[in-house]
């Protein structure tokens, strides 16, 4: 059985699913389903699409590099069934899936890192430049000492004594 992947989002076409396309060239496409095929025909560079995965790996959100994908090979030459092989091959796909998932969130994690003191910052700097919602401006004047802490600890006093 022969999984082909799809020209557009790289997913695993199954056979007898998805539609296969044979340009004048005999260069053969494959796509997984009508969404990527239609977007195929609107001449779109999978590249400049956000959910497929050339582009996820040309902007580093996946993993791309690893020794995991170098099992996942086209061969052409028929290989002569060895049932001991098939048997260990078959053993180590399930090792090999667990570590790859394993290295992918690892990879997540990774890149996520920087986000939550990022967050932070954004959040902080919106509160400063929109602090007069929060509190009266002439407040602010009246008592110079409030600070953008404080500020936020007492909206939070007064809204839990109402
Ligand atoms: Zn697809």
């Amino acid at each position: 059985m022969r999984l082909e992947k799809c020209w557009f989002c790289s997913s695993t076409v199954y056979p007898g699913h998805g539609i296969q396309f044979v340009r004048n060239d005999a260069k053969i496409f494959r796509f997984c389903r009508s969404k990527c095929h239609k977007n195929f025909k609107m001449k779109r560079n999978p590249r400049k699409v956000k959910w497929t995965k050339a582009y996820r790996r040309l902007h580093g959100k996946d993993m791309t590099q690893d020794s995991t994908f170098e099992f996942e090979r086209k061969r052409n030459r028929p290989e002569r069934y060895d049932r001991n092989l098939a048997e260990n091959t078959l053993k180590a796909i399930k090792k090999i899936v667990k570590v790859r998932a394993d290295r992918q969130s690892k990879h997540i994690l990774n890149r996520m890192k920087g986000n939550k003191s990022a967050e932070r910052k954004r959040d902080a700097k919106e509160l400063e430049q929109s602090i007069h919602m929060v509190k009266a401006p002439g407040a602010l004047q009246k008592d110079p000492s409030l600070t953008l802490v404080k500020v936020t600890r007492r909206s939070e006093e007064n809204g839990m004594k109402e």
